[in-house]
């Protein structure tokens, strides 16, 4: 036979129920404790570093190769930048500079002649599309950070659309036409603009009238109107610096509030950030 339970023995409020309870808090107090000290150390946080041109400061590799790309994604930093041109027949390759070591113009060159040359590291200059390939390896949060150089943006943006990378890439570019054409596709596209100085840059204001993503500004120019930091943020931009390989100017900007770094050592800051 069951008996009537007494006032104080009332079902949720036996002693049995308050030791358990007690035990939760305290599972609930520790927990929220650990997530803490985890966020304090910077774990499960993502980078904010931008390798410039890929990871490329490590054995055997060289700047905006796949295996500078691939280096980049292995550390786990926010994203990757590259440079693309476009050659004389229509092919969309990685590399920074108009002309080759050799003095050949890279646009005025056809594909298999470029297909020929050799980076110093052995790679041969990858295509832009073997550059979307390797991105297929990439966590969904790393980002292909492309600078249109001398290229025809809406072929840049097929090919991205074509595999898929829609959501893992961000467009730069200091060319000005490159930007509003990559805007006026009116598909959404991050398109941040880079400056050098205050001559070429846009104000964060005029940059949000013209529907940009953010601003991708050089150090020295940041350090000049730092107040264009807050600018941004308030109207919503995105805030990236390049391209800065000295720590203390790392730390500096990361503490102004700047959203990302662009630099030549992110394995450096990779722990940190
Ligand atoms: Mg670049």
């Amino acid at each position: 036979m069951g008996s009537i339970p007494s006032e104080g023995t009332k079902a949720g409020c036996t002693p049995a129920f308050l030791f358990q309870l007690g035990v939760s808090m305290k599972n609930i107090f520790f927990t929220a404790l650990m997530l803490m000290l985890l966020v304090s150390c910077g774990v499960g946080k993502q980078s904010r570093m931008v390798a410039h041109r890929g990871y490329w400061q490590t054995e055997g590799s060289h700047e905006n190769s796949i295996s500078s790309l691939k280096n980049a994604i292995a550390l786990g930093v926010y994203g990757s930048e590259c440079d693309v041109r476009q050659t004389a027949d229509g092919v969309l390759v990685l590399f920074h500079n108009a002309k080759l070591d050799d003095g050949r113009v890279v646009s005025d060159m056809k594909y298999a002649e470029l297909a020929d040359y050799r980076l110093p590291n052995g790679e041969r200059i990858p295509t832009f599309e073997e550059a979307l390939v390797a991105m297929g390896d990439a966590p969904r949060k790393f980002k292909l950070v492309i600078e249109v150089k001398e290229a025809d943006v809406s072929k840049i943006v097929a090919m991205v659309e074509r595999y898929n990378l829609e959501k893992k890439v961000e467009y730069i570019a200091f060319g000005r036409s490159h930007c509003m054409d990559l805007i006026a596709m009116n598909k959404g596209l991050r398109v941040s603009y880079l400056a050098g100085n205050e001559k070429s840059a846009w104000t964060p204001k005029e940059l949000k009238e013209k529907g940009f993503y953010g601003l991708d500004y050089s150090a020295g120019l940041l350090k000049s109107r730092p107040e264009w930091i807050k600018e941004a943020h308030d109207l919503g931009l995105d805030v990236n610096v390049w391209t800065v390989n000295d720590s203390v100017d790392i730390d500096r900007f990361f503490k102004q509030g700047v959203d990302k770094v662009t630099t030549d050592i992110p394995a450096v800051y990779k722990k940190k950030r």
